[in-house]
């Protein structure tokens, strides 16, 4: 998890259960989506698309978890969801708590959710919780959820709408990376490789093979921009990036109707030309060129930047990118 105080998002209503009566947004990690509560915020990050966790809270407790994995060969669900209930029982008898443990619960169909190996369940101590867990086998991941409240709350209907919404692979090949107020989305054969998650700025670092994609959202636009305009913010604090990789142009454009720059560049230098031969000789996408749109949306204060080193030769990802980046 990142240091650093935390980006805050819109808020919702704390406590309300209905779905129907709260704001709801979406959150994507790791290619898992989901439509959850606005005041549910990354509480935990770990691990990567193969096997990862996230937790989600409100302002008072943890509000939804999920872990994933990929196994090797078959995994029945139904012991993942044995091996789970095992463990909080053996933790409720150890603290001498009592613990209600309810398996198969009709919270969602299997029909509805297109996964014949579901399994719901749900228990109940101090707090409950409703789960399901589950085999894709498009993504050949096994995922556990569970959402959590309180133990006299009417949580069902909540759980049953979340973890309905989730899904565990993308549906059109972008996959949703969204947390806090940064909403993006990516294609989905991009790698994960680096996050920053602060109020300040936000930052998503992709990688496919050779190329690279990162995504940028710094808070407080006005604070930034105060003296300079945004080209010449650009060129002091985005533009010096590049420096080592090639000679970079920057110029004022507009990105999702918002004034913007973008700045751009090829690797000319003879070991990067070298380089690039040598990579399509194998077929194979050589990052030669360096684009970076840059804009700043009055709406919601903040300066968002697509950033891509990819292939002259392929479709410009970094401006499909931002066609799909929701910045406010
Ligand atoms: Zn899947
Ligand atoms: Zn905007």
């Amino acid at each position: 998890m990142a240091s650093g105080s935390k980006p805050s998002r819109r808020k919702g209503s704390p406590t309300a259960v209905a779905p129907a009566d709260r704001e709801m947004v979406l959150v994507g990690w790791q290619k898992l989506s989901m439509r959850v509560p606005a005041d549910w915020n990354i509480g935990a990050l770990g691990g990567d698309v193969k096997e990862g966790y996230l937790r989600l809270d409100d302002e008072s407790m943890p509000r939804l978890e999920a872990k994933w994995n990929t196994p090797q060969g078959y995994t029945a669900v139904e012991g993942v969801v044995t091996r789970y209930l095992d463990e909080l029982k053996k933790k409720a008898e150890k603290s001498k708590r009592e613990i209600k443990l309810k398996r198969d619960t009709r919270l969602l169909s299997r029909r509805r959710k297109r996964k014949a190996s579901l399994e719901c369940f749900s228990w109940t101590e101090a707090q409950q919780a409703h789960g399901a867990a589950w085999y894709c086998d498009r993504c050949g991941r096994v995922v556990i959820a569970q959402v959590l409240g309180e133990a006299g709350e009417k949580l069902a209907p909540l759980a049953a709408d979340v973890l309905g919404s989730l899904q565990d692979h993308p549906s059109d090949h972008w996959a949703l990376w969204a947390a806090y107020d940064l909403e993006c989305y990516v294609p989905e054969d991009f790698e994960l490789t680096n996050q920053k998650l602060m109020a300040g700025l936000m930052e998503l670092s992709f990688t496919r093979e050779l190329e690279k994609v990162a995504v940028f959202r710094w808070g407080m636009a006005n604070v930034l921009l105060r003296d300079t305009s945004l080209l010449e913010w650009a060129k002091r604090d985005v533009a010096p990036r590049y420096r080592r990789m090639c000679r970079c142009e920057a110029e004022e454009i507009e990105v999702r109707g918002h004034s913007g720059v973008l700045a751009h560049g090829t690797k000319q230098i003879l070991p990067y030309r070298i380089a690039r031969f040598v990579t399509h000789c194998r077929n194979r996408s050589y990052p030669d060129t360096i684009r970076c749109y840059i804009w700043h949306c009055e709406e919601s204060n903040k300066i968002y930047a697509v950033e891509t080193q990819t292939d002259a030769g392929d479709p410009d990802v970094g401006a499909e990118i931002c066609d799909r980046l929701r910045c406010h």
